[in-house]
């Protein structure tokens, strides 16, 4: 078959399947299997520029079969970014599994939020899953030093691969929110699982099936960690840090209240790209 007989195939497998934006999905795995791997053992996938100077030649079968094997597993909804282990986030390259929360866009919102702030702080990034808000900090942020931890040994072993990928050096330590941390920090971050249990079942296949539930699920009223963060932050702030958390669109009330009477201070909620409360700060003074 030919380059364009076979993405065709896969453009017809996946909107078979009801999967989103087929075509655009069918043209990533493509690039993907189809692309170079370099003596690094680096992927990098094909240009759509080269695609059209080779859309009439016959591909190889091997690779054709691996592109088959991938437009299955997508057909069953796995999110594209596991099936090629890797995302960008803030314009970095990052390795994901199933084991970590695919970075999203939401999420470079809080970054750019506390790189406003972040030349020569002590931050660190609780539940840091694959290493996306921390990571980024220390390659973009000028801070004097970053500590990302988590609860999963797994997402460690991933946050640990995206660290040396990104080349920054960073603490990694495995903790159950504080449980394990040490010292006092200018810049607490945190993303924590926000989404309510009840709410689980209405996500989207790709998360609601194959998303670390983990990563997710925020018990009975998705604040669960903002409350044990918030009344721990206290140990952990020195005087006139800050904490940062990405919330659901909802609870930029509750979360704000949480922080007020706890008595941090200058306590602010900020929006998403799409308008959308998705950030809230607060400092203690
Ligand atoms: N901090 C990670 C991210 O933003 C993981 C978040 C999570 O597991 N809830 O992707």
């Amino acid at each position: 078959m030919t380059g364009r007989e076979i993405l065709h195939m896969g453009e017809r497998r996946l909107a078979k399947a009801g999967v989103p934006e087929a075509r655009i999905n069918a043209w990533y795995l493509f690039a993907f299997c189809f692309g170079k791997v370099d003596r690094e053992g680096q992927r990098h996938p094909m240009e759509r520029s080269e695609f059209f100077l080779r859309e009439e030649e016959e591909m190889s079968d091997k690779t054709c079969g691996e592109y088959r094997e991938m437009l299955e597993k997508r057909s069953r909804r796995i999110p594209l970014e596991y099936l090629t282990n890797e995302t960008e986030f803030m314009g970095l390259p990052f390795y994901v599994n199933e084991h970590v929360l695919i970075p999203r866009q939401d999420t470079e919102c809080l970054v750019e939020e506390v790189l406003r702030v972040s030349e020569g702080k002590e931050v660190l990034d609780l539940c840091c899953g694959s290493g996306c808000i921390g990571i980024s900090l220390a390659a973009l942020g000028r801070c004097k030093s970053v500590m990302l931890a988590d609860i999963s040994e797994e997402a460690l072993y991933v946050s640990r691969k995206n660290a040396r990928k990104n080349r920054v050096s960073v603490e990694i330590v495995q903790s159950d929110l504080f449980s394990r941390i040490r010292g006092t920090f200018d810049i607490i971050v945190s993303n924590p699982p926000y989404i309510p249990t009840k709410d689980l079942e209405q996500l989207m296949p790709e998360v609601r099936d194959f998303e670390p539930r983990l990563a997710l699920d925020g018990a009975e009223d998705g604040l669960l960690f903002y409350r044990h963060i918030i009344r721990e932050s206290h140990c952990f702030l020195k005087k006139g840090g800050s904490l940062y958390f990405e919330i659901g669109y909802h609870q930029g009330k509750a979360v704000s209240a949480l922080m007020e009477q706890a008595g941090l201070t200058e306590v602010r909620v900020k929006k998403d790209l799409a308008g959308l409360d998705r950030i809230v700060q607060g400092t203690l003074r």
